[in-house]
């Protein structure tokens, strides 16, 4: 008997409860009929089988492995009754959670384990029905070959002997001439069959072959008549007087004449009409859900397997994932059987409607459907039917006390099964359904393989960023700002690139908006943050007089960590750049917060004097009023103001007033003004005109390396811009 080890850390069941359950499980056992042991042993056994199924149920991780043992360990112990089965199958759901757990709450987590505790309990025990069979099968047959032998012996000596071996025997045993023409059936094959003796010797055996097996039992009858064979073995049915079925086991022998002639047929019969049921309804319960009666998930993929391998060339097929809306809060909200009513409803509602249909409905997960089309005709057909069921679903649910509704999400694929494999079909449509859960629920999306091709890059990206910041693939470019009025160069703005090993020089465009979304901005941005102190610090010591200032982006997630000031008062001091050297951008996002409080950070920032400055100024809603109050020195005009300036059509008139408004009310604010994305002369000049204090942009110079700004120090003397910048 397996004793509970203390688990470290994990979850304990309750022994006590444990101990009840295994009480009842035993008086179950005794309920249905013969006990091979004390009924004391009986409920040591079973409580050992309880404790392993406990452990089991909380091991971590999960494998539901140890319920196939006890399944098999029933058989053993003879313990093998259908319903001792059927009992311990179904107890082992809410009975046996209860007593193992009591008061706590069935998760979907949980619901999942139970279920699969109830495939593997139920599974290991038709395994070991096999088993037992087949051992059996073995020993019937090779008690036919002795009856045969001695059949052959006594038909060959007499009719009275003959009859003796016939008479005793206690399995069925018929035989049959070359032609199927019954000679002569012993008591026990005619009861079986629920005919008299007389009148078997009159039927043919082929008028007792189920139409299912006739074939083939032709098949291996014309093989045994003929000689080829002498002897064979099947499982299959026959029908009986009262056009019943049984199931059996047959052996069937060939006799020969003395010149080696084929003369008759022997055939042992066993009835296994039991078994089979049992094992049928174990297969059932293997590949169904207890709570709505659905084919399960293993079911689903037997089938889809199924429908892969016997697929043509030009076969289409199209699934559907669907899943409930918001399913937790009805769980949680109303309660685990409210839960349970609603997830047996919309089974039965997609069962009407899809199996109604011809096709496969499961539940392969807690709120979880998947629909299969085999031989689709086309997206459309699947998409109609992914329509019908958001329709099904959504319909109003009556409950006893209650009347909700629920929606669901569907993801849909459909294709040729010669271009995909059950799981990648499978896969496709489980992103799709997070495509349709993404877009707002409620909902079908169909599957688009370039998307998804686009998401796995954007996907493989994100994992490459962290071993790409340590091997160092970042570099920084400085791009020029410059005084609009005397084309000298006040600060440059610092601008991350990823030196990508195999797709090459990427921008941040392609990577920030993933830094930020997995929290790797605050690393990268730190390491930005650093390198351009850094590279100011050196063209400081290099040009003391130029006072060039290095602006630096700064996302808004690594605006709101909270040890940001103390960085930035870091990354000056091991640079030894002053504070005022440092220009912080902050989009008008990151500058408020989403509650509309201004960010916390920000006096600390500019208490330790570097400049801030309102990034991509104007593409957000910023609250002027409130940047009046704010520690903020600058605006950066974004683009598109800019662009509306480049040229005489009425339109840019417009710009004009725009641009000239926000110039006067930064200025009246105590901000200086940044255009960015200066692209042409009359751009720089008419922004100059309107009072804009400085520009940047491909007109004065792309961004360039560090190494590049040094030289552009050097060479322009008094690093004056005076017209295009040529580098
Ligand atoms: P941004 O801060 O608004 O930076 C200006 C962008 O405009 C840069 O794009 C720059 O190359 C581009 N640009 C320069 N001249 C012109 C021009 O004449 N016309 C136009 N249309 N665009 C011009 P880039 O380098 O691709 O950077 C894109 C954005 O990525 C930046 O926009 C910034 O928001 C972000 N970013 C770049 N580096 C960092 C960084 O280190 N940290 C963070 N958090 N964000 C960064
Ligand atoms: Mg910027
Ligand atoms: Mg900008």
């Amino acid at each position: 008997m397996t004793v509970p080890a203390p688990r470290p850390g994990g979850e304990q069941f309750s022994h006590s409860g444990a101990k009840q359950y295994a009480q009842i499980w035993t008086s179950a056992v005794a309920q249905s009929g013969f006990l091979p042991m004390s009924s004391a042993e009986t409920e040591q056994l079973l409580f050992g089988h309880t404790l392993d199924l406990a452990q089991a149920f909380l091991a971590r991780p999960f494998t539901a492995r140890p319920a196939y043992h006890v399944g098999r360990a029933l058989v053993d112990a003879h313990l093998a009754g259908s319903k001792v089965i059927d009992w311990s199958v179904r107890a082992l759901g809410e009975q046996f959670f209860a007593a193992i757990l009591p008061g706590r709450r069935q998760t979907r987590t949980v619901r999942q384990r139970i279920s699969s505790l109830q495939g593997q309990l139920a599974a290991g025990f038709a395994q070991a029905l096999r088993d037992r069979t087949f051992v059996q099968q073995e020993r019937i047959s090779r008690s036919a070959w002795a009856a045969r032998d001695m059949a052959e012996q006594a038909l060959r000596e007499s009719e009275a002997r003959f009859r003796a071996v016939f008479a005793g025997a206690a399995t069925g045993i018929g035989i049959a001439d070359i032609n199927g023409r019954i000679v002569d059936v012993n008591q026990h094959f005619a009861e079986m069959l629920g005919y008299s003796i007389p009148e078997l010797r009159q039927i043919n055996v082929a008028e007792l072959f189920h139409e299912d097996d006739a074939a083939g039992m032709w098949e291996l009858y014309t093989d045994l008549v003929q000689g080829r064979h002498d002897t064979a073995r099947v499982e299959k049915r026959y029908y009986r007087k009262d056009g019943s079925i049984i199931w059996t086991n047959v052996s069937v022998s060939l006799i020969r004449h003395d010149d080696g002639r084929p003369r008759w047929t022997l055939a042992m019969v066993e009835d296994i009409t039991d078994r089979h049921d049992l094992q049928e309804r174990l297969r059932f319960q293997a590949l169904h859900d207890p709570l709505t009666g659905l084919p399960n998930r293993t079911r689903f993929f037997e089938q889809l397997d199924a429908v892969f391998a016997a697929a043509k060339p030009d076969d289409r097929i199209g699934v559907c994932v669907l899943d409930l809306d918001g399913f937790k809060r009805v769980n949680g909200g109303l309660g685990h059987d409210i839960g349970d009513q609603v997830l047996t409803v919309v089974a039965q509602r997609l069962s009407d409607y899809v199996a109604g249909r011809g096709h496969l409905v499961g539940r392969v997960g807690g709120d979880k459907f998947v629909i299969l089309i085999e031989r689709s005709s086309g997206t459309q057909e699947v998409v109609a039917m992914a329509q019908a069921s958001l329709g099904v679903v959504a319909q109003p649910i009556r409950l006893d006390d209650h009347q909700l509704t629920v929606t669901a999400s569907i993801g849909v694929v459909e294709g040729p099964v010669a271009e995909t494999a059950p799981v990648d079909l499978i896969k496709a449509a489980d992103t799709t359904l997070y495509w349709a859960k993404a877009e707002g629920r409620g909902r079908y999306t169909v599957y688009d393989p370039l998307r998804d091709e686009r998401e796995k890059a954007k996907t493989d990206l994100v994992a490459a960023l962290p071993a790409a910041l340590e091997r160092g693939e970042f570099t920084v470019d400085y791009q020029p700002i410059v005084a609009l009025a005397d084309g000298t160069v006040q600060a440059v703005e610092a601008l991350v690139r990823w030196e990508h090993p195999e797709l090459g020089l990427l921008g941040p465009d392609r990577f920030i908006g993933l830094a930020e979304e997995t929290g790797l901005i605050v690393r990268l941005g730190r390491w930005v943050l650093h390198r351009a102190c850094e590279d100011a610090s050196n063209w400081r010591r290099q040009f003391p007089d130029r006072r060039i200032v290095v602006s630096v982006n700064l996302a808004a997630r690594q605006a709101q960590e909270p040890g940001i000031a103390a960085e930035v008062s870091d990354a000056l001091k091991r640079a030894g750049l002053p504070a005022e050297l440092l220009q912080l951008e902050l989009t008008e996002s990151a500058v408020m917060t989403t509650a509309g409080e201004p960010l916390l950070a920000l006096h600390q920032l500019a208490e330790l004097g570097v400049r801030l400055a309102v990034d991509d100024f104007g593409t957000g809603y910023s609250n002027l009023a409130y940047l009046r109050r704010l520690p903020i020195h600058s605006l950066k005009l974004a683009g598109p103001f800019v662009e509306g300036l480049r040229s005489d059509e009425p339109t840019s008139r417009v710009d004009e007033q725009i641009v000239d408004a926000l110039v006067r009310l930064a200025h009246a604010l105590g901000l200086s003004v940044t255009a960015e994305a200066v692209e042409r002369a009359e751009q720089a000049e008419r922004l100059r005109a309107l009072g804009c204090d400085t520009g940047q942009g491909r007109y004065f110079s792309e961004p360039v390396n560090a190494a590049g700004i040094v030289a552009m120090l050097a060479t322009r003397e008094a690093g004056v811009i005076g017209d295009r910048l040529e580098l």
